[in-house]
């Protein structure tokens, strides 16, 4: 539905986005993730049609998608933008934000659809306030509703792009946009790319997710693929709590050397189960998270890992054992 072919950005003194492709079907959520300053804004605002590209291209279906340079109103109307800052209309109430979008309809219609979004987006108690009397979950659930409240009816899907949808929201705000994602994505047949910095959320609802790095798409795949099978310790990283070894340490777990020593291995929490009979190691710290706790786990001089337990009362300085299955450490480029 959307693609993107050697995409390449350049700003005076930093390539902001360099030859990204990737192909968005029709239908799917796809999430990218990357730290700040890798790219995640400039690749959206490419892929809205908002900025020019320097390189490559972005196709809507089988319709080049131009930057402001070739078109006067730049963007496609089916490429919707939620920008990170929301960018709400400051002098006119929630529901006006959303009804503007669909000022080219007639009321009656119009006024069903304003009231269906703001029930979808759980904003009716809220409508006749402006976006500062607001939560931020709520003005980012009207950007959100006024971004999809024109359906053009016959036309493809929409394309739904956000910007760290996420990043300003407390959880149970956090698991009303993620639904609400997913319910736009499952029942109206939208599609959807979102960029963040934080893989929690993409993790459980994105079908396809890539790692952005200093402007490069360095891994694409399911998330549990990436979150299992990560490209480098960066990947791993921005996927979740990973531990990263030598594989020279690697018998410090009860595990078999392997043939370079100096190769990279992830090993994620979960993956070392506390067991009476493994190798013998010190608790170091205990972080209590409600339904689990993560352990340190000192294993040698070298080698400390952060392990998942349900089981309580572990304490600093308390021996135990840990045993590691081989098929679960994964070697990672640097
Ligand atoms: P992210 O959204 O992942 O934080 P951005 O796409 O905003 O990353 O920025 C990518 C890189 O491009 C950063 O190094 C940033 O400093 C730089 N950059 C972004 N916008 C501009 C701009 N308008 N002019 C110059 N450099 C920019
Ligand atoms: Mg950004």
């Amino acid at each position: 539905m959307l693609t993107a072919t050697k995409l390449t950005k350049y700003y005076p003194d930093v390539r902001a986005v360099r030859n990204v492709s990737l192909t968005l079907d029709a239908g799917r959520i796809m999430a990218l993730v990357g730290e700040s300053g890798s790219g995640k804004s400039t690749l959206l605002n490419l892929l809205a049609g908002l900025a020019d590209a320097d390189a490559g291209e972005v196709r809507f279906n089988d319709e080049r998608v131009v930057g402001p340079s070739e078109k006067l109103v730049p963007g496609h109307p089916q490429i919707r933008l939620v920008p990170q800052e929301y960018q709400l209309m400051p002098n006119v109430s929630v529901r006006e934000n959303i009804t503007f979008a669909l000022r080219y309809y007639e009321k009656n219609y119009r006024d069903f659809r304003v009231n269906e979004l703001l029930r979808l987006c759980r904003l009716t108690d809220v409508q006749h306030r402006l976006p500062r009397q607001v939560s931020g979950g709520e003005k980012q659930r009207t950007a959100i509703a006024r971004a999809v409240a024109d359906r053009s009816p016959g036309s493809a899907g929409v394309v739904l792009l956000l910007d760290e949808p996420f990043s300003h929201l407390d959880l149970p705000n956090r698991l009303i946009v993620r639904d609400l994602l997913f319910d736009l994505v499952q029942h109206d047949h939208m599609t959807c790319l979102f960029v963040t910095h934080d893989a929690t959320d993409a993790l459980s609802i994105a079908d396809m997710l890539g790692i952005l790095r200093d402007g490069k798409l360095v891994q694409l795949g399911s998330p549990f693929d990436v979150y299992r099978q990560p490209a480098t310790a960066y990947a791993a990283r921005m996927t979740g709590t990973a531990n990263i070894l030598k594989a020279k340490h690697l018998p410090a777990l009860g595990l078999p050397k392997t043939d370079d020593p100096d190769a990279l291995v992830c090993l994620r929490p979960e993956a070392i189960m506390f067991d009476d009979t493994g190798v013998v190691g010190t608790v170091r710290a205990v972080f209590f998270r409600g339904s689990f706790s993560e352990v340190d786990v000192e294993l040698s001089r070298y080698v400390c890992v952060r392990a998942l337990t349900n089981r309580h009362g572990l304490r600093a300085g308390q021996q135990v054992g840990v045993r590691v299955a081989a098929e679960s450490v994964w070697q990672i480029g640097y």
